[in-house]
């Protein structure tokens, strides 16, 4: 018998969830609110210019993600060479902080990771579909022992049914994740503790400013780091150090703005923040040039790094009843590559529990 999975988000862990159920018997719908997929991992087209506004690279630290990428996802892979250096509340710069053994994206911008995972995948993809709840249907098999007699039947926005599903998977943020659940019949208990629990999670929130500049520059470095975290850059790296993303002469900035800078710009027109974030960059490089970039974009982010995880005990209660989550909340740590182990496992407990 073939059963069905719903996957709720396209990001990386989705993709991941999708890409562990590629050879199982399970026929795999992913809903994505956006047009695109890999989530917070985005990639825009401006100008000519590729460039990736949230997620700056992928990490090699996961030794089972790292394999997965340089050996299966390897084509159009793109390595950022140049190393990270570092600066203080004073915008002292010092050399330093190469910790990561490789610095990935891909050519066509890091939005390729999930494409690679969803093109070896049947998953259909159901894009600008905004799942709001989710909805038990049938009842529970209690003749045999068994709870699986009832499936999941997501609803998006517009009242729309999505089908009937035996699991289904929330990846979005804990806090768009905690309103889905509180939508969801999990029976009262259950689905007290995990709202609580996943609606816990605090989120740091980020503006990000993309700065272009029609000449281009060669510092040692590819990206400035904010070490204490008292400047309000937190980070910037030129997009021109991966391959493909920007043509030659050309410099283009993705400035990511401190926690505290951004909660009170937030809601200001995007010149503004470009303007003050371009004011910002020109100090810390001490060249008046960089305060006037001759295009900018600006990219929102209100949940953009967890600052903490789920407790996994919590929230597996819900696995018995066929309701699992994965993303880089569960695992507590703003990473792509978390998010993406964190989908694999979740996908091959999923297929575990179909069996
Ligand atoms: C500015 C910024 C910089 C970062 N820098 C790095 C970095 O350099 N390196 C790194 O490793 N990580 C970085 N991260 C973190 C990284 O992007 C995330 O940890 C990772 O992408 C999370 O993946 P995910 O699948 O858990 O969630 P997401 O990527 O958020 O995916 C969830 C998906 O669910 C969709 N969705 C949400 N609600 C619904 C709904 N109701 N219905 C349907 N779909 C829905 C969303 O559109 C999204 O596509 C950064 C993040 C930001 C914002």
């Amino acid at each position: 018998m073939t059963h069905e999975v719903a996957i709720v988000g396209a990001g990386a862990a989705g993709a991941g969830a999708a890409y562990a159920l590629r050879e199982t018997d399970a026929a795999v719908t992913v809903f994505e609110k956006s047009r695109g997929v890999c989530g917070r991992a985005a990639t825009r087209r401006k100008n000519g210019c590729v460039y990736d506004h949230g997620a700056n690279y992928v990490k090699s630290d996961d030794e089972r993600v790292a394999s997965l990428i340089s050996e299966t996802l390897s084509d159009g892979l793109v390595e950022i060479d140049e190393p990270i250096w570092t600066f203080d509340a004073e915008g002292e710069i010092s050399e330093g902080r190469n910790g990561d053994e490789h610095k990935w994206t891909y050519e066509g911008g890091i939005t390729g990771l999930a494409k690679r995972l969803f093109d070896r995948t049947d998953a259909a993809i159901e894009h600008e579909t905004r799942v709001e709840q989710v909805e038990r249907t049938g009842r529970s098999d209690e003749s045999n022992g068994s709870d699986r007699s009832h499936r999941w039947r997501p609803i998006d926005t517009d009242g729309n049914e999505l089908g009937e599903y035996d699991a289904a998977l929330l990846t979005p943020p804990a806090p768009q994740t905690a309103a889905l659940v509180g939508w969801t019949d999990l029976g009262e208990e259950v689905g007290d503790e995990l709202v609580g629990e996943i609606g816990n999670v605090g989120y740091r929130t980020q503006l990000t400013a993309v700065l272009h500049y029609p000449f281009a520059i060669d510092p040692p470095y590819y990206a400035l780091v904010n070490t204490d975290h008292e400047h309000d850059i937190a980070w910037v790296s030129r997009e021109e150090c991966k391959a493909g993303h920007v043509p030659d002469g050309e410099c283009l900035l993705i400035a990511q703005m401190a926690p505290d800078w951004s909660v009170e710009r937030y809601d200001e027109p995007a010149n503004d923040v470009a303007d003050a974030a371009a004011d910002l960059v020109g100090e810390l490089f001490d060249d008046d040039r960089f305060a006037s970039p001759d295009w900018t974009d600006v990219q929102r982010w209100r949940f953009a790094l967890p600052e903490s995880g789920a407790d996994a005990d919590v929230l597996a209660r819900a696995e018995g009843e066929g309701v699992f989550f994965a993303g880089d909340w569960v695992v507590g740590e703003g990473r792509v590559h978390e998010a993406l182990r964190n989908g694999l496992e979740t996908g091959e407990r999923i297929a575990n529990r179909l069996q």
